[in-house]
């Protein structure tokens, strides 16, 4: 993309100015990444694309675009099998009701939001050929009502996912509260998965960053960056 062209809006949802959106994007991750010092190929680009059209994620996709997160099971249900979505690796970032996460666990590749012993046990299968990719997703906000571990339930979370057959433990998620400076909680995060790593060296990923706070994370050492309205535009109603 050009430097100094403008960006379609966040009301423009035609696929093309997705793309326009992504590739601007594309663009400006290279260049935090250098600001950061941090390995551009150590960074992935999830899409977000709950609420979205399948035109516009299909545009994506065509873009070049592999990985893509939604958080609720029917709206994953209906895009994994989309021919033009073909390839694409899928991301369940959202809460996972225990009753669903057998058919998550069938769709996604990585689910972003493991915090109980419950969804543990319904994800793991030791049929499954690829394991599935778990994050443990750690409470930034000390509000029980939100998703995620506190920092003393990391570990044993962290054991469980590494003993269960057919999942892989890749490391920590977190999403910055509203109202609090995203810097601090991203650090807290980082701590949580510096501290993970003293028993499992390989659970390095730590997924972090949404639109308004990516370069934070990216800062923090977020290796998942989980990045929707930027490149998407807005949500069409419902969210
Ligand atoms: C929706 C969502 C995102 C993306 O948010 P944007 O602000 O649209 O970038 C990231 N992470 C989680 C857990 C989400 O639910």
């Amino acid at each position: 993309m050009m430097i100094g062209q403008v960006l379609p809006g966040p009301d423009d949802h035609s696929p093309d100015a997705a793309v326009q959106r992504l590739e601007a994007f594309r663009a400006e991750l290279d260049r935090e990444c250098d600001r950061a010092g941090r390995d551009r190929a150590e960074v992935r680009l999830i899409v977000v694309t709950k609420y979205q059209r399948l035109e516009l994620i299909r545009a994506l996709r065509a873009a070049g675009q592999r990985d893509f997160g939604e958080n609720i099971y029917q709206q994953l249900r209906e895009k994994v099998p989309d021919p033009g979505l073909a390839g694409a690796t899928w991301h369940f970032i959202g809460q996972l009701q225990r009753n669903k996460a057998r058919h998550v666990a069938a769709l996604a590749q990585t689910i972003h939001s493991v915090d109980r012993d419950e969804l543990i046990e319904r994800l793991s299968d030791s049929e499954r050929q690829e394991p599935l990719g778990c994050f443990v997703e750690i409470n930034l906000a000390d509000e029980p009502q939100r998703g995620g571990v506190d920092q003393e339930g990391v570990l044993p979370v962290a054991e469980r996912i590494a003993g269960a057959p057919g999942l892989s433990l890749c490391g920590v998620m977190g999403v910055a509260p509203l109202g609090v400076d995203p810097d601090l909680a991203f650090a807290r995060l980082e701590a949580c998965s510096h501290r993970l790593r003293e028993t499992f060296p390989e659970a390095s990923a730590i997924s972090a960053g949404m639109s308004g706070d990516w370069r934070q994370a990216l800062r923090h050492g977020a290796t998942h960056l989980r990045v929707g309205t930027t490149i998407t535009g807005n949500r069409p109603s419902l969210d």
